[in-house]
């Protein structure tokens, strides 16, 4: 027989799930895959439930209900002063990973250029190859994460076609900050590339940082495309509902890939997302506020343990370099050691790269968005098999 499409059959499952596999297996504490113990807000999840009962079940337009597009616009314009278009600039995906996929095959042309920053999130690299794009790769160096300047600089040139980046960052809890947002963009405008931005978790960042979109940067309102999650900004992972916005140029060809990857996304799903995106400044300020009094719970306590914790300046997520725990083996190794022996699931940082074997392997990444109880649990349990 012939063989499937060779980059597809020859990838891994994803970590997330492997590793959630794992925790279920071991009914371990999984501070693994990212996704809160908070049920999401009530009146989101009720707007969604009586439009699921009441409202109309059936396809909705290609591009997203009016009301959730109109939503998007909104918050785009509250949150970072951008004025948006919503009947030509704002789609409705299947969760940001669609987002991704339809923007990455949308817009790359076979053999163009691809500039991504090391760690990454781990759908980026499979769909850019997919798309017949050629990655061109930048890392970031921990405990800083700082961007590389030079290298940024000698990643581009004229067949760059876009930089695809996250901010806040996951893995790392890295926020971009304004001036590496301009150093960023002064590169996309040099050689006329575009910027890729995945903002899932604009709302998830701390200690009064702010998040800047570099769609509002100079020049880069048309050359932007901007990627959000109600999934993260709502605490409902499982609804995959995600939302591009880019000028009308762009977005004209990311709707025509996304028509035929999904076509459209569940109605009482977006109706629920509008109700969301509309909350009023409280809520979202909460939501930091919340997450990051979690992120203190877990550092400090994984601290305590002797883990060496890295700042977090936004996201679900602390990186944590367990060598000073005298664990001498990989971070595959560590991750599965704790869930099989403590009871507690981690991931391995080395997955959000390129070559796993060419990555640190001495970080594990602790997900945090979880109730205190969870938390605590989770802590007891590594405390009691590292202090032994
Ligand atoms: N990008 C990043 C950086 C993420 O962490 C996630 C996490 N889930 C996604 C995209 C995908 O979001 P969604 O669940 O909306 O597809
Ligand atoms: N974004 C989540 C994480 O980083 C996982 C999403 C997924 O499982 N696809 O943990």
């Amino acid at each position: 027989m012939k063989s499937a499409n060779l980059l597809m059959s020859n990838l891994g499952t994803t970590v997330f799930e492997v590793m959630s596999a794992l925790a279920r297996e071991h009914q371990s504490v999984n501070l693994g895959q990212g996704f809160p113990d908070d049920k999401g807000p009530q009146e989101v999840r009720a707007a969604a439930a009586e439009y699921l009962m009441n409202g109309h079940n059936q396809y909705p337009p290609m591009m997203g209900i009016p009301e959730l597009r109109q939503a998007v616009a909104e918050h785009a314009r509250r949150f970072q002063g951008l004025s948006v278009d919503w009947q030509t600039e704002v789609l409705v995906t299947s969760g940001a990973t669609e987002a991704l996929g339809d923007c990455l095959l949308g817009l790359i042309e076979p053999g163009d250029e691809v500039v991504l920053i090391e760690p990454l999130y781990d759908s980026y690299l499979p769909m850019v190859r997919r798309a017949g794009g050629i990655p061109k790769l930048v890392r970031l160096e921990p405990p800083t994460w700082r961007l590389p300047r030079e290298e940024l600089a000698a990643a581009f040139n004229d067949r760059t076609k876009l930089i695809l980046f996250n901010t806040p960052m996951n893995p790392c809890s890295k926020v971009f900050d304004h001036d590496e947002l301009d150093f960023i963009a002064a590169l996309c405008l040099k050689h006329d590339a575009y910027a890729v931005c995945d903002e899932v978790y604009e709302h998830i960042i701390f200690d009064d940082r702010r998040h800047v979109s570099i769609m509002t940067l100079p020049d880069m309102r048309t050359r932007t495309v901007r990627i959000g999650s109600a999934g993260k900004s709502f605490s409902l992972t499982g609804w995959k509902v995600g939302y591009i916005t880019a000028a009308p140029e762009l977005m004209k060809t990311i709707a025509k890939t996304h028509q035929f990857m999904t076509f459209t996304t569940p109605p009482n799903l977006q109706w629920g997302a509008a109700t969301g995106l509309r909350l009023a400044d409280n809520y979202y300020s909460t939501l930091a506020g919340d997450m990051q009094r979690k992120r203190d719970r877990l550092a400090n306590a994984l601290t305590d343990i002797g883990f060496d914790v890295l700042p977090a300046h936004g996201t679900y997520f602390v990186t944590t370099d367990f060598r000073p725990l005298g664990f001498n083996g990989t971070d595959d190794d560590f991750c599965r050691h704790i869930t099989v022996e403590a009871g507690v699931t981690a991931v391995p940082v080395s997955a959000f790269y390129d070559e796993p074997a060419r990555a640190p392997r001495h970080f594990a990444r602790f997900c945090f968005c979880k109730h205190d109880e969870t938390l605590d649990n989770a802590v007891d349990r590594l405390g009691r098999h590292f202090r032994r």
